[in-house]
Parts: structure tokens; C-alpha cells; sequence
């Protein structure tokens, strides 16, 4: 069954201003790819790839160091077939019990399950969600509810941005859409996805949201005193965007990098190849605008690679803030992601 509810949203919707940056840049490639299921798969043996697939897998794992193993598991695409018998069913997933809620900076909130994540930005003019999780009803109960608990009003959600086109990020959207009239943001490639054949669908998933605010690399969308910079970053799937902004925590600002779309656990297929070329690209570029931008915090829309949920009990704990990983780390966050892709890559041409 699924969760879809009516869609009472009303005529009058809120303005966003959409502001092109960096004109030129534009997706890479659009093709079907993967749903985010993701297991705790081993971490890939040593020599079981070839030269040069083990040589990708060597930098992954030196990048990863002792604090970044969570992205390793990445890598075992690469040595062998993904998606396999042991990875837990959706329902299985969606059921696990539900992570308390939290501040993560002053105007950055985790609102998710603990499988997949949602986000909320606080802004000067009302709140942006950051992905819808996987129906109507546990929207409801975990984004609802998690906003409930730290003080924030459904109703002030202006803008929904979902970072790709695959049911555990937009699925929840009716219920978003009916609690409140938000603007719906994916990019381009995603939403003829969506509007054609989707990559994935199960029946635990939400219906997609009806095409609305079309997301383009470079552009930044402002609400209130906050912009966020989208970058497309294809390879998870034909537009998968990746979201960079400012978190302020006390005195201090730091810059978020969101990925938007980071397992490639969906087999060995030619089309894929070209797909994971663009994620080996789209990592590449995003070291870079980490390098240049400082960038400091590095999250996920999966608590399986950023670890979110357990950061977040160690903040809760009082235990500083774990999400202020460092410039530093956040570009051997990527290269770790660069490099298994590089030998996923190499592995699926083999
Ligand atoms: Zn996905």
C-alpha cells in the first residue's frame, strides 16, 4: 500500500530566489542507476580485485584512515556483485527504531530515521527540509515528530530541496505538502526521472512530487538570510544534488557540504560504467570546491556514511560537536568516495 494523502496545498506559494552563479556548468550525464539501499557489508579483502581496481582500493582505504571506514564499504562493489541476498529488506530498514532528534548547529537540524536522513535549515524566513524520507506516514512520525520535539513548526517548511530521485528522499513529500505549501526543488535530470520511469520504486515509497522548482548546478536558492549553493553531482543517479551552505554555531560559521546520493550498490552494467565516471568527476570537482571553500562539516542523507545519528548522541552527550570534521577530512571523505568509484569503475570495464 501506499502512503500518498491529498495534496492540500494552496495556491499561494512563498517565493525562493534562484540566483545563477556559476552559468555553464551543467549536469554530465543522465542515466538510470541505484536505490540507497545499503547494508553493513564487509569491508572489500585485500587482492581480491585486480592490479589497478586494488590499486584504487588501496588510496580508498589509506584516505579513509581510522575515521572514515564508514565509506569504505563503498568500495566492495568493486570486488563483488552489490545488492546481494544478506542486504536487509526496505521494510526492514524503515522499521528500525527511530533516533532522537537534534540541533546540530544553530540553524541546522537532523530530523531523520536511522537509515536515511532529513535535515531541517533554519532561516530568517521560515525552514528548509532536506529530503522527505520514505512515505507520508513516517514523515510524519519522524520528521513530524522530531520537529515537534526540538521546538519547530511544520508549518513554516517553505522550501523542500530532495537530493535525488529515489523513493527514501521524496517519498514523505504528502505529508510535507499537506502540513505546509513548500516549494519542491530537485534537478532536472531527476524529476524527467521521476516524470518518465523511475529508477526504483517499492511499495513503502511515497508517490514523487509534481514537477516544481528545477534545480541547476551553480545556482544558489535563497530564503530568508540563507543561500544554498547546489551543485549536480550525477552519478547515484542522473541528477543527484549535492547542497553547500552556511551553519552558524555560536560565534562561528562553518560551511556544509550535503552529498546528495553516495552508494553505487546497484551491479555491473555498461550504463552504469559511463554513471560512475560522472561520480568519479563529481567527487574530483567537489574536493576541490571543499579546498577552496573550507568547507568543514561533510554530511550525508544516509547516517550510514556520516554517521549522523551516532555524532549526533555524542553532541547530545557533551562531547563537543562531531559533525566538525575539518577541511581536511572532509576532502579525504571524498577521495575515499573518489577512489572506490574509480575502481568500481575499473571493475565493471574489466
Ligand atoms: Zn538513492
Amino acid at each position: 500500500m501506499f502512503f500518498r494523502r491529498k495534496n492540500q496545498v494552496t495556491a499561494e506559494r512563498p517565493v525562493l530566489r534562484a540566483e545563477a552563479v556559476q552559468p555553464g556548468r551543467r549536469s554530465l550525464l543522465a542515466w538510470g542507476c541505484a536505490c540507497c539501499v545499503m547494508a553493513t557489508l564487509p569491508v572489500f579483502p585485500a587482492g581480491a580485485a585486480p592490479a589497478e581496481v586494488q590499486r584504487h582500493l588501496d588510496a580508498a582505504k589509506a584516505a579513509a584512515g581510522s575515521d572514515l571506514g564508514a565509506y569504505l564499504k563503498l568500495g566492495d562493489a568493486a570486488v563483488a556483485p552489490a545488492g546481494d541476498a544478506a542486504t536487509p529488506s526496505l521494510a526492514q530498514l524503515i522499521n528500525q527504531p527511530v533516533p532522537p532528534p537534534g540541533q546540530v548547529f544553530d540553524n541546522l537540524y537532523f530530523v531523520g530515521a536511522k537509515w536515511v536522513s532529513a535535515w531541517i535549515i533554519k532561516t530568517s524566513d521560515g525552514l528548509i527540509l532536506i529530503d522527505a524520507l520514505n512515505n507520508d506516514d513516517e514523515a510524519e512520525r519522524v520528521i513530524g515528530g522530531g520537529m515537534k520535539a526540538l521546538g519547530l513548526d511544520p508549518a513554516q517548511i517553505k522550501l523542500v530541496l530532495v537530493t535525488h530521485g529515489h523513493g527514501d528522499h521524496y517519498g514523505g513529500i504528502g505529508w510535507v505538502q499537506r502540513v505546509a505549501s513548500p516549494r519542491v526543488g530537485l534537478a532536472e535530470a531527476d524529476w524527467h526521472m521521476m516524470e518518465t520511469k523511475l529508477e526504483f520504486d517499492a511499495p513503502e515509497w511515497g508517490r514523487p512530487p509534481k514537477r516544481d522548482l528545477v534545480l541547476a548546478d551553480g545556482q544558489k536558492v535563497v530564503l530568508g538570510d540563507t543561500a544554498v549553493e547546489i551543485f549536480v553531482t550525477p552519478g547515484h543517479t542522473p541528477g543527484t544534488v549535492t547542497l553547500l551552505f552556511e551553519a552558524k554555531d555560536g560565534g562561528q560559521t562553518h560551511r556544509v557540504l550535503l552529498w546528495g546520493g553516495t552508494g553505487f550498490n546497484f551491479g555491473k552494467r555498461p550504463d552504469r560504467v559511463a554513471r560512475m565516471q560522472s561520480y568519479v568527476d563529481g567527487t574530483a570537482r567537489l574536493r576541490e570546491v571543499a579546498r577552496q571553500r573550507d568547507v568543514d562539516v561533510f554530511i550525508s542523507n544516509h547516517s550510514g556514511f556520516d554517521e549522523a545519528v551516532t555524532k549526533l548522541a555524542a553532541k547530545q552527550a557533551g562531547q563537543g560537536n562531531p559533525f566538525v570534521i575539518g577541511t581536511g577530512t572532509t576532502v579525504r571523505a571524498l577521495t575515499v568516495m573518489n577512489e572506490c568509484a574509480q575502481a568500481t569503475k575499473l571493475a565493471w570495464q574489466a
